[in-house]
């Protein structure tokens, strides 16, 4: 389409009306530096997009006519110009010619596109508008007015997708202030000046300023890969294209992966994970049970020694263990400080020594110090912890014959 406009130093904008466009000749119509952003040029015509419209700016090379490449790192717009941030200084006059970096231009056009798609079909089929749009190089997240089931949603991608097989034709256009208020079109603004329309032949017509595809078959498949309600409408994030296929390509190769572990079927892999999930879940009911059983035992078992000791020995009744989780230690003793008068201390097995919790009945913390204990344990069997009068826990790194030793010097 030939309806190309310029900016006000009147650098021709290309990409308007080519978003193909990877390469082009220009001349350096004026060089500076600015202040933050370094060397810049503006030229007289350009394909580098200044981002907007969610989209964000090119970069690329520019070449002169030495040969030298430099690089273009950014391009925006400053007192209406778009600037190209370069990294050697450019005079005016030099001719260049203005490489994109096409690739990331290209997929970012698709997920742009694809957005305008689906935004379109929500509002023809549902009335809703566009609330919020932000895009990275591999999704875009919008937000519409007006709640969606999944049944919607899902209906919205196959057209979609349809759409993008019948290739329909993806057009720009300038209406004048006058065509504009006559032309049936989202995103309305204040301004009928400057008007830019993307129209997907016969499904939508957008005001927007950044480049697109030229149908929609260069969109490629369109997946909605999440959403949720937001603020009384929906959140829609998508993904298209050839960032689409890269997410398919992850997806099947992580199946790949769970159906190599679990020996399943390449369609059926949901299902064995949810066998595997269910026998877990049973499994740790069994677990739980078994805890309690040896919990119980083992209480019972300290109880029973308990009862065995001679009248007045209230001397601290040792346990060790390694087969209780620190919940059962715990409940071990709670149970065994109810029936005895002294001190219990609990030893449970770790990985570089022992976790351990020093108790005593509320009513004989005045007569049994477990404060003293613990800190004169932590002293003689490398321990690390503290508490109350009634309950201290900590660790150790001393094996068993320390720990029993330092019990024994207490008696001496
Ligand atoms: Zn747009």
């Amino acid at each position: 389409m030939k309806n190309e406009r310029a900016d006000q130093n009147k650098t021709i904008l290309l990409y308007e009306t080519d978003g193909l466009m990877t390469e082009f000749d220009a001349v350096v119509i004026e060089s500076g530096k600015d202040e933050k952003k370094g060397s810049y040029v503006v030229l007289d015509r350009t394909a580098f997009f200044p981002g907007g419209g969610g989209q964000q700016a090119d970069t690329g090379r520019i070449q002169l006519r030495d040969e030298s490449i430099h690089t273009v790192g950014d391009v925006y717009i400053e007192g209406g110009n778009v600037r190209h941030s370069v990294d050697t200084d450019i005079p005016a006059g030099e001719k260049v010619r203005g490489i994109l970096d096409s690739k990331i231009r290209f997929l970012r056009m698709q997920i742009h596109g694809a957005e305008h798609l689906v935004s379109g079909l929500i509002h023809s089929t549902f009335g809703y508008d566009n609330a919020g749009f932000h895009m990275s190089d591999d999704s875009a997240v919008f937000d519409v007015n007006g709640p969606l089931s999944d049944e919607d949603i899902r209906e919205i991608e196959q057209r979609a997708n349809m759409i993008v097989f019948e290739n329909r034709p993806v057009t720009v256009s300038f209406p004048t202030p006058e065509e504009a208020t006559s032309i049936e079109y989202r995103s309305k603004l204040d301004t009928y000046e400057n008007i830019r329309l993307i129209e997907i032949e016969g499904i939508d017509v957008c005001a927007c300023c950044a480049p697109h595809v030229d149908s929609t078959g260069r969109l490629g498949v369109i997946k909605i890969t999440d959403h949720e309600p937001h603020r009384g409408g929906m959140r829609l994030t998508l993904t298209a294209g050839m960032s689409a296929y890269d997410d398919y390509a992850a997806l099947h190769d992580r199946n790949a992966r769970i159906m190599e572990m679990l020996s399943s079927k390449r369609e059926l892999t949901d299902e064995y994970v949810k066998a595997l999930y269910d026998r877990m879940m049973s499994l740790k009911e069994e677990n739980g049970a078994l805890k309690k059983t040896l919990t119980d035992t083992l209480t019972e078992s300290v109880i029973d020694r308990i009862g065995k000791r001679e009248s007045g020995d209230v001397s601290p009744e040792i346990v060790f263990t390694d087969c209780l989780d620190p919940v059962g230690l715990r409940n071990l003793v709670n149970e065994c400080t109810g029936a005895f008068p002294g001190t219990v201390c609990a030893f449970l097995s770790t990985e570089g020594g022992f976790r351990y919790i020093f108790a005593v009945r509320p009513e004989n913390a005045g007569t049994a110090d477990i404060l003293s204990l613990t800190a004169d344990f932590n002293k003689a069997c490398a321990g690390k912890g503290g508490g109350s009068a009634v309950m201290t826990q900590g660790t150790t790194t001393a094996d068993r014959r320390d720990i029993e030793a330092f019990f024994l010097s207490l008696k001496a």
